[in-house]
């Protein structure tokens, strides 16, 4: 696979499956930028460790829910590096809660930081797209957004919510040559998934049939073939990487 000449933005690339995808897409020879919220040492190791692979590499503190911050980010890697042909909104958090119990702040933070993240970055990014007559966006979702899961109704929905966003967009924007799909990963070890209590993680591993966690690399795999030519047919779909969890 190969990524050379591919100017990438990955939302969230500080730690976890987006700074995985970050490593793997330089070195598959992108050019890849990172935004984070408050890491900004974690951000700039990503950065350094790009550029010792001989790419082009940018960390942006940029809040994913700020709606001005997206367009000034992509406005920046577009006249710095000429074009922005692969984004990927990996930016997300949990905030989980029974709703009897959820605050409205619980849920507000989440569909924002989960759902209006995606708008704001996908609207900034389809002129820059355009401009370069095609691109590849690939939004994170989760088997929990296909499924739905008790305590994380805000979770659940803002990743379902990113489904019929991606397949919208897909159709408005086919026409141009932008290709949009969605990567729903199971359950990955993360930061994320490290505070889950043992009970939760067996109950987990036995709806799992491979019957194992899945490790970051596998979903930066998969984000790379969609960010590649070799997914040139596909968009408007997707794809679980979950061990298969949700079939
Ligand atoms: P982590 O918590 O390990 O990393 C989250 C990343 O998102 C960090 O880089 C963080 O930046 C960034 N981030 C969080 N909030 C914001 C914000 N408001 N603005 C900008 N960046 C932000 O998460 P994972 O790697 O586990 O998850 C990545 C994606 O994968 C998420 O969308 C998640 O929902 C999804 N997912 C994860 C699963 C899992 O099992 N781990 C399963 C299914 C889906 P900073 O370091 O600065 O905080």
């Amino acid at each position: 696979m190969d990524l050379k000449g591919k100017n990438c933005l990955i939302t969230g690339g500080s730690r976890g499956i987006g700074r995985f995808m970050a490593l793997h897409f330089a070195d598959l020879g992108a050019n890849v930028a990172i935004t984070y919220a408050s890491s900004s040492k974690a951000a700039e190791e990503v950065v350094e460790s790009m550029k010792s692979k001989g790419v082009h590499a940018k960390a942006y503190q940029a809040d994913a829910v700020k709606f001005e911050k997206a367009d000034e980010v992509i406005q920046s890697i577009a006249s710095e590096w000429g074009s922005l042909n692969v984004l990927v909104n990996n930016a997300g958090i949990t905030r989980d809660n029974l709703i009897l119990r959820m605050s409205e702040d619980q849920w507000d933070e989440v569909i924002n930081t989960n759902l209006k993240s995606i708008f704001n970055y996908c609207k900034a990014a389809a002129k820059p797209m355009m401009r370069a007559k095609g691109g590849s966006i690939i939004n994170v979702g989760s088997v929990v957004g296909l499924t739905g899961n008790a305590g994380q109704s805000n979770y659940a929905a803002s990743k379902a919510g990113i489904v019929g966003f991606t397949k919208s967009y897909a159709k408005e924007l086919a026409s141009r040559g932008i290709r949009a799909n969605v990567i729903a990963p199971g359950y990955i070890l993360t930061e994320m998934t490290e505070n889950l209590s043992e009970k939760v993680l067996e109950s987990i591993k036995s709806e799992t049939p491979l019957g194992r966690p899945g490790e970051p690399e596998e979903v930066a795999n998969t984000a790379a073939f969609l960010a590649s030519d070799l997914s040139s047919y596909i968009t408007g779909e997707v794809i679980r990487v979950d061990g298969g969890m949700a079939m």
